[in-house]
């Protein structure tokens, strides 16, 4: 049989910690190396002395609001690490959680005190306490919790963290009521929620029972009198049904621990504000809680539950065989009591109950292996992990320093100035930022602050850092954030702004070309009027001339094209085939509208754009190449090296970026001049080199070369890309009587 508890004695509602007289820290610093004494007994306390005579130090002349000496809330923060049964390391952290904060010492000053560890969780917790979450909305507090999940990289740091807010809400009732009401709120709508999700309900529940008693009051007040109205009811009724249960209980052999106790006064509230009713109508107040050995005991014992009351449909919950998220595992049913009244009862096991009351915090003191139950959240996989690592581990400063986590490797939590976190995904850099505030803050962004100090924008986001934007009004996207923005919404804001401010030049473009032939022809524009303009470009399709203009800039029609229709009678439309000799389509007819995913060459940002490959270099997949927004015929793509480009260039407004699209099945037709020695089999060799490579021979002509007594061969073949073009070259001139392979532009 398990001990069975005594009837507990009423618990005060509200521990409230009185302020420690100055003379009795030391005194309470010596009771905390007795209670570690107690569960660890063979551990060296030295350190931990050391750390509290360093923090009694610095911390000498100071004190809280409540009057006590300073040096009394980190001892109180490491007597509650003690009762979790924290490692020494913990403690040590939690001595010296406020120095770096609240006095002249530094992390690195802790390090050389104290070493790595304790510096790394002494900074992790100073971190945290820099961050002012006041301003965060209601909305918002599932960022903040996680933001202050992934700064932790060592999760004793977390538990420090609850510790110090658990002593300081202990002791809120010292402060300002406007602090009151901050700290209460940032507990309720922060702490709590993620000592829940670290399983630790003990910590958890009194936590929102502080918070609540400062928030709401008058609630409370309230139902802390109905619960001590009830109490001596309430309590004679329980004593009977744990009677009862008891008898039960061991006339079917099931070893049992009955607590039967009052609902706390926040999950009563919870109960009222969710089903919209008055204190008055609460009948559960009460709950019986019954610990047994095994999960079968767990059944077993809710059947005798169900065998004597009437369970009430729809509240009967398994959580052993569907745990919560945080490990949490009991079975939950509520029942008609023998005078109507209802009651909840919960069942578990000791280990469930320990993991319900300590969570994490559970693990460090019972080494034993466990079988983790499968939780479904994804998000709490981690501490499955510890607990499997936990298992595998068998010295406890080895478990420690696999401490360390990253429990949101996809994300990164940044704030505004202003407080409000901003989510983003991991390597997001300030432009992210900036267009996650708004398309105007991102488009006009110059330059961003992280943590006060001036960063390059690509520079990649960290947890907690603040973000200060710089914008300059009028200033215009560039296209070189494409290359390292991580959101969707970035990328399309500055891809649009972009395609935009190519269309602008398109438009000028169009139109300049439009009225330079129109000169050519003796067609006067000016008397044309904007109507006449605008009939045209509905015959095109476009309802604006405008449009008319971008298409014609973009090449999509020559000008000739258009002015025949403005002016048929002058202008007569151009007779095919007299396309200029120089520009080569890429694929085989007339310039075509490159398709979706097949396109051969790609234009940046743009994808509505008639793009050929230039004669003149006649640019094959891999060269460097460059784009030219010529008149009426689209992009010619050049390659860089093309003698033409440089002449071209000079209208650099006309310039625009292209690379290659993904490479296809397309072929380049690619013209060779082979000088070898005059010898018999010199072409059979040169064929059977592009019959390895498989490339096609569209023509191949050889001349003896009478000035120089050698051959001249040449050559057009067809090649997939620039690699495949370097092999043939390299392995003809392998051949020997090979003096020079050269490629040949026009
Ligand atoms: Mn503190």
């Amino acid at each position: 049989m398990l001990p069975e508890s005594a009837s507990a004695p009423d618990p005060p509602l509200l521990p409230v910690s009185p302020p420690v007289p100055p003379d009795t820290v030391g005194k309470l610093y010596s009771e905390l190396e007795d209670k570690i004494r107690e569960y660890r007994p063979k551990d060296d306390l030295a350190p931990l002395r050391k750390a509290f005579e360093f923090a009694r130090r610095y911390h000498q002349d100071q004190t809280r609001d409540s009057g006590e000496p300073y040096m009394a809330h980190p001892v109180m923060v490491a007597h509650i690490l003690a009762d979790m049964r924290m490692d020494v390391v913990a403690m040590e952290t939690g001595l010296l959680h406020d120095v770096v904060e609240d006095t002249s010492v530094t992390v690195d000053q802790v390090r050389k005190e104290f070493g790595d560890e304790v510096a790394r969780c002494v900074d992790g917790v100073t971190k945290l306490a820099k961050l002012d979450f006041s301003s965060a909305e209601e909305r918002q507090a599932e960022s903040v919790r996680k933001m202050l999940l992934a700064m932790v990289e060592d999760i004793r740091v977390i538990m420090v963290k609850l510790a110090d807010r658990l002593h300081n809400m202990r002791t809120l009732g010292y402060l300002s009521p406007e602090r009151r009401e901050r700290i209460a709120r940032e507990t309720i709508e922060i702490y709590a929620p993620i000592a829940h999700r670290l399983g630790m309900g003990k910590v958890r529940n009194e936590l929102e029972d502080l918070a609540f008693q400062h928030l709401e009051p008058d609630a409370y007040k309230e139902i802390v009198a109905a619960i001590e109205n009830r109490r001596h009811s309430n309590q004679e009724f329980l004593g009977e049904i744990r009677q009862t249960v008891e008898a039960e209980l061991r006339r079917e052999g099931i070893p049992a621990r009955i607590d039967g106790r009052v609902k706390r006064p926040y999950s009563v509230f919870q109960k009222l504000r969710r089903q919209k009713i008055t204190v008055d109508q609460v009948y559960d107040l009460m709950a019986l809680r019954i610990v047994t050995d095994s999960v079968k005991n767990c059944y077993a014992a809710l059947g005798v539950i169900h065998n004597k009351w009437r369970p009430i449909p729809g509240r009967i919950k398994d959580f052993i065989a569907i745990p919560r998220p945080n490990l949490y595992q009991s079975l939950h049913t509520s029942v008609v009591g023998p005078q109507g009244q209802t009651f909840e009862v919960q069942i578990r096991t000791e280990e469930m109950h320990r993991i319900a009351e300590e969570g994490i915090a559970a693990h460090w003191k019972y080494k034993e292996g466990r079988k983790g139950p499968a939780a479904d959240d994804q998000r709490i996989t981690w501490l499955r992990h510890l607990i499997e690592w936990q298992r595998d581990v068998q010295d406890s400063t080895e478990f420690m320093s696999t401490l360390k986590v990253d429990l949101y490797p996809e994300e990164v939590y940044t704030f505004t100035p202003r407080g409000k976190v901003l989510v983003l995904p991991r390597d997001a850099s300030p432009i992210d930022f900036a267009y996650a505030i708004h398309s105007d803050v991102g488009a006009t962004c110059t330059g961003a602050k992280v943590n006060g100090r001036i960063v390059p924008l690509r520079s990649a986001l960290k947890n907690g850092d603040v973000v200060e934007i710089v914008t300059q009004s009028g200033h215009v996207p560039s296209k070189d954030w494409l290359g390292f923005v991580k959101t969707a919404r970035a990328r399309n804001k500055i891809k649009h702004v972009i395609n935009a401010s190519e269309r602008i030049k398109a438009i000028d473009i169009g139109e300049k070309y439009l009225e330079k032939e129109a000169r050519r022809f003796g067609v006067q524009l000016g008397k044309i009027g904007k109507g006449e303009l605008e009939k045209t470009a509905a015959a095109y399709g476009y309802s604006k001339a405008e449009d008319l203009y971008a298409a014609l800039g973009y090449g999509r029609y020559s000008a000739r094209q258009i002015l025949s229709k403005i002016a048929p009678e002058i202008v007569a439309e151009e007779a095919p085939g007299s396309k200029p000799v120089l520009e080569v389509p890429v694929q085989s007819g007339a310039p075509g509208r490159q398709h979706d995913g097949d396109a051969v060459v790609k234009v940046r940002g743009i994808d509505d754009l008639l793009v050929y490959r230039a004669g003149c270099c006649n640019p094959i997949h891999g060269e460097a190449i460059v784009g030219y927004v010529t008149r009426g015929k689209g992009v010619a793509v050049h390659s860089k090296t093309c003698p033409n480009v440089q002449n071209l260039m000079y209208d650099a407004e006309r310039k625009i970026e292209v690379e290659w699209a993904r490479a296809g099945d397309d072929s380049f037709p690619v013209r060779i001049a082979v000088h070898t020695d005059d010898r018999p089999g010199m072409l059979n060799q040169l064929t059977s080199v592009l019959f390895d490579e498989s490339a096609n021979i569209r023509s191949l002509e050889a001349k003896t070369n009478l000035d120089h007594e050698g051959a001249l061969v040449e050559m057009t073949v067809d090649v997939r890309d620039k690699k495949q073009l370097e092999k043939l070259v390299s392995a003809m001139r392998r051949i020997s009587g090979v003096r020079d392979v050269e490629r040949l532009l026009h």
